[in-house]
């Protein structure tokens, strides 16, 4: 036997090579005992649990509630209450230090007072509370830290979710790197802020307010004096650098963003440039936008050694008039030594923790609008929603019909006028007519991808917009024109549509849209990966698999956009026998782009500028000799294959 022989028997080699074969992989080179291990590790594995949670269009009652910090911040208050407290026995504890030393110099060092065991108890103290406020902090930013993991997590799921519920209208090109900035900016400033933000604004908040009680409670005189020579001062400047800073980073942020457009201009323009001559303007230009970028850095730099410095100064001003008041408040006998060199240490402590706010108040900012964003994004209720009443919509035989239909993407520009159309159940009908026309979108309107402006669309007789979106879908069903492969096998790519449907099934449906020898030749069958971006089946292949999905779904009625780009002749003619089977006893909306395929449909209906122009047999509007013959007569003189004279042998 096997290559795994040599590691010993059955156990190594035979593991690996039965999941070698199993896979229908070709060896690949994998040592026994790695396989083995892992197929030891897969056996343990416990199978994935389903995941516990519901989707319905209509959200929950919780998820209707207006997103605030609070509200995410609240779902778990077991760190919020522990970050709290430990928050608060952080600010106190890391200001025991001072105190500490005024103790241990008012009753151990003084001349007269002096005490071995007084400094030694206080030394002990200091650094047993020092050793103990570092382990809070380890437990309070791990903390913290977990209650942003999960804010997020529950913020990204939720948001995600609502993309879900949005309408097609939504989603159009120009959303998508707005909503990826959404999903990842302003989802990241929320992080920060929860993060270090709250808990840094609660630290250095509390510390201003204990350390200015203790400085009252030990001289009020000296603390009066501190507080109203310094504070107003540093109050002032912060205000101002708090300004200045705003602006320069609003200034550096959009000059930033006019050196990286120049730059993605070039890049993208080179061969425009080349060819022009263009280099040395483009320099001089590029060289005008970046000086802008760093006259914004002059001025924030500015701001920065303004107030770096200044409040450095203040605080020496400070213990300047600290030295002076304090040593006369101290030979008249109204403060001891030790607190004021306490006092000295406790105003030092003051300045960092303002300095600190300044600096946290710009990521509140951010964090305050990322909000706001967010909240906008899930506020945005999907066009095409599901009423409150809904209701399951009941096995239909797939009669559709459009009343009085009008729409347009943009309302005031009605794309479609007046449509009335009725299809019968089990009826193929095949929409011809220019680009442009309309096709799509009538036949976008009958899932509910869009909602008319005006008239009705029913489904055996009921009204689309009175039963839920997912009873209708699921029988009504669509192959878009191109189609999308998810990454993951073609087995799962099949079986979209129904998730439970079995092996045979799924070996049929692939029968069915004679994808047979394709997938005997892939190296896996039908669980080799396939992904959108790897290239590696035909155009033709990938549209049989759509096919093949649609077939699996099973919907009552298949509304199917036929692809532009022509496929070999080969592959046309296997698209259109699967077809044929696909269209057994189902109703259709064709999107036809090759008369072949208009021709084999049972009626035709010709749409041109937004209407119905014509419609009938294949047969009928030929002999008729109207826009349909034209397009017909126009298409043989190009190439086109008679499909009536194929049809009739
Ligand atoms: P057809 O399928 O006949 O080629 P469509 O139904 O796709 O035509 O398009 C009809 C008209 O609607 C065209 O003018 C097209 O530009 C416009 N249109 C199609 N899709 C959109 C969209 N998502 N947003 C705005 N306009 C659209």
């Amino acid at each position: 036997m096997a290559w795994g022989g040599g590691f010993g028997g059955p156990f190594f080699g035979g593991g690996g090579h039965r999941a070698s074969t199993d896979s229908g992989l070709p060896f690949g080179g994998i040592p026994g005992e790695l396989m083995a291990e892992a197929t030891k590790l897969l056996a343990t594995e416990p199978p994935h649990p389903k995941a516990a949670f519901a989707f319905s269009q209509r959200p929950s009652p919780s998820e209707r509630q207006r997103l605030t910090l609070a509200r995410l911040v609240a779902k778990y208050p077991g760190y919020l209450y522990g970050g709290s407290l430990l928050v608060l026995a952080l600010s106190l504890i890391l200001q025991a230090g001072p105190k500490l030393t005024e103790y241990a110099i008012d009753h151990g060092m003084i001349p007269g007072h002096h005490s071995l065991e007084v400094i030694t108890v206080c030394a002990t103290t200091y650094l047993v509370l020092a050793l103990f406020s570092a382990l809070l902090q380890r437990v309070q930013v791990d903390v913290t830290g977990r209650l942003a993991a999960r804010v997020m997590q529950d913020l990204r799921i939720r948001v995600f979710t609502h993309l879900q519920r949005l309408s097609l209208d939504f989603f159009s090109e120009e959303k998508a790197g707005v909503l990826m900035s959404r999903m990842t900016s302003d989802i990241e400033n929320l992080q920060q802020l929860v993060q270090d933000g709250i808990s840094q604004f609660a630290t250095q908040g509390l510390t201003m307010i204990v350390i200015s009680v203790i400085l009252f409670t030990t001289n009020v005189t000296l603390a009066t004096w501190t507080v109203l020579l310094v504070v107003p001062l540093l109050f002032v400047l912060s205000i101002w650098f708090h300004r200045a800073s705003e602006r320069g980073y609003l200034l550096t942020r959009d000059r930033i963003a006019t050196v990286l457009a120049d730059l993605s201009e070039s890049l993208y323009g080179v061969r425009v440039v080349t060819a022009h001559n263009r280099q040395r303007r483009n320099i001089r230009n590029h060289r005008h936008v970046v000086g802008a970028y760093r006259d914004a850095n002059f001025y924030t730099g500015r701001v920065s050694a303004v107030y770096g410095p200044t409040t450095v100064m203040i605080g020496i001003l400070g213990q300047g008039l600290l030295l002076g008041i304090g040593g006369h408040l101290y030979l008249e006998h109204r403060l001891s030594l030790g607190a004021l060199i306490a006092f000295f240490l406790y105003l030092n402590r003051f300045f960092s923790p303002i300095q600190l706010l300044v600096q946290q108040y710009n990521s509140l900012q951010q964090g305050r609008s990322s909000i706001t964003r967010l909240r906008e994004l899930l506020e945005t209720p999907p066009s095409v929603d599901e009423r409150d009443d809904a209701n399951e919509l009941a096995t239909i035989d797939g009669r559709i019909t459009f009343e009085h239909v009008t729409f347009g993407y943009d309302p005031d520009h009605p794309v479609l006028t007046d449509v009335n159309l009725e299809i019968a159940a089990g009826e193929s009908v095949a929409f011809v007519g220019p680009t442009g026309a309309g096709k799509s979108t009538i036949a976008k309107l009958a899932n509910r991808f869009y909602d008319p402006t005006a008239g009705r669309v029913l489904v055996d007789g009921v009204d689309v917009r009175t039963v839920t979106l997912r009873s209708l879908r699921n029988q009504v069903g669509v192959v878009p024109q191109e189609p999308f492969l998810f990454a993951g096998s073609i087995r799962t790519n099949l079986s979209f549509g129904r998730p439970e449907a079995t092996d045979a099934e799924i070996e049929e449906a692939i029968d069915v849209v004679g994808l047979r020898d394709l997938v005997d030749r892939l190296p896996a069958g039908i669980d080799t990966e396939v992904h959108e971006r790897g290239q590696t089946l035909s155009a033709g292949e990938r549209q049989l698999l759509a096919l093949a999905r649609a077939f699996l779904a099973r919907p009552r009625v298949l509304i199917l956009d036929e692809a532009t780009s022509s496929l070999d002749l080969q592959s046309e003619t296997i698209v259109e026998r699967a077809l044929d089977r696909i269209l057994e006893g189902r109703s259709a909306i064709l999107i036809a782009h090759r008369l072949t395929t208009a021709q084999r449909a049972d009626r035709i209906v010709v749409v041109d500028r937004g209407g119905i122009v014509e419609t009938g047999t294949p047969a009928q509007l030929l002999a008729t000799g109207g826009a349909y013959a034209t397009m017909y007569a126009a298409w043989l003189a190009s190439g086109g294959r008679d499909a009536t004279r194929e049809a009739t042998p």
